[in-house]
């Protein structure tokens, strides 16, 4: 069984190819990073042309990699949201227009329910299994009884992580994506200031916003006063603050709801310092197992929206050709 998949929902434009569920055929992802960073965030309208243009180059690339034809494909799965709508359009028509063309099945993905899935890459899936999703748009714990059947235990309620990183990385004059940047930083610095931890007591929910404020303030307040800050002591100290809440909760939630497995995804899975906090926290815990994709898997690729499309296959989803995009798109169950 093969899957192509095509992600087109942010700033990478991504096509893969999947053989039978877990196997990476082929993975080409086209950043657009180098065009947004002088705006110092993604603008949608330049995504969209970008996308226009890259899309036939990658999809080529990838058919190539795979030494494929359209004939050996036996379904296209596409990120039909959440996302920016201009961007996801670009993905599902190219999706919709190969499926026409070569009369191939089409399959409509959840780009979380992607990023999820990029550990089943990795390792077949023992249920429940918990995820900790933390990328540029979500935070959120999500349950997972079988497969396709997803459950958000817990979520932010107001900045994702990757956005406060982003955000604090821009207060500090660093390019975007600035979570990598205050990564590096952090690494070198010491968590010698006090910033909030926001516990949201009796709840899986996560809240960023109040420690972004914090972070921005104390740069204000020392400006003010005329002290000066370390910024890598700065970022150690944030960057300790938003680690401490995520694998606290992950831990609480993984054990009382019992799970088999831990998976980390999105885009913050690539911080260093959240994948050492969880592998040593779940190292003691021999009855969970702890899944870390690869840096290549936690941000946007095609290969995972491949991997959740051959289970949607598998029973039996099918997308029709007047496939919308959608841009608010909820994490519910097939
Ligand atoms: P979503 O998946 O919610 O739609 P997105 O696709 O834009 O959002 P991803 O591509 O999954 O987000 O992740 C991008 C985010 O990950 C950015 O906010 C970026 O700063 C952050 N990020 C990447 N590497 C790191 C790192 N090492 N440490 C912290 N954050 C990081
Ligand atoms: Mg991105
Ligand atoms: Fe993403």
């Amino acid at each position: 069984q093969y899957i192509l998949g095509i992600e087109t929902s942010c700033d990478e434009t991504a096509v893969a190819i999947i053989k039978n569920g877990t196997e990476i055929i082929s993975n080409v992802v086209a950043s657009q990073i180098e065009s947004h960073k002088r705006f110092g965030g993604v603008v949608p309208e330049i995504a969209s042309r970008h996308h226009v243009e890259q899309f036939t180059i990658v999809l080529e690339e990838a058919m190539t990699n795979a030494k494929l034809t359209f004939a050996e494909i036996d379904a296209i799965a596409v990120t039909k949201g959440p996302g920016l709508v201009g961007a996801l359009l670009i993905g599902v028509n190219a999706a919709k227009a190969l499926a026409f063309a070569h009369q191939i099945p089409l399959i409509g993905v959840h780009h979380i329910a992607g990023h999820i899935y990029a550990n089943r890459l990795l390792k077949e899936f023992k249920f429940p299994v918990l995820s900790l999703v933390v990328s540029g748009g979500h935070t959120e714990l999500v349950l997972m009884k079988e497969h396709g059947h997803f459950e958000v235990i817990g979520e932010t309620l107001d900045d994702a992580a990757g956005e406060a990183y982003d955000k604090v990385a821009r207060t500090l004059k660093m390019p975007y994506p600035g979570g990598p940047h205050i990564d590096r930083l952090a690494h070198q610095g010491n968590p010698s200031i006090d910033l909030p931890r926001a516990w949201m007591e009796g709840t899986y929910h996560f809240s960023f916003s109040g420690l972004k404020s914090a972070v921005i303030n104390t740069l204000h307040n020392a400006d003010q006063k005329g002290i000066s800050i370390d910024p890598k002591d700065l970022a150690a100290s944030f960057q300790q603050s938003v680690i401490e809440v995520l694998v606290t909760k992950t831990e609480r939630a993984a054990k009382e709801y019992n799970v088999q497995q831990v998976l980390l995804a999105g885009g913050v899975a690539a911080n260093k310092g959240l994948r050492k906090a969880l592998e040593e926290t779940f190292t003691n815990e021999k009855e969970i197992e702890l899944v870390i994709p690869p840096l290549s898997l936690c941000t946007d690729n095609a290969a995972m929206i491949a991997a959740a499309g051959s289970i949607l296959f598998e029973k039996g989803v099918r997308g029709k050709l007047d496939m919308n995009a959608y841009p608010g798109l909820e994490l519910t169950s097939i």
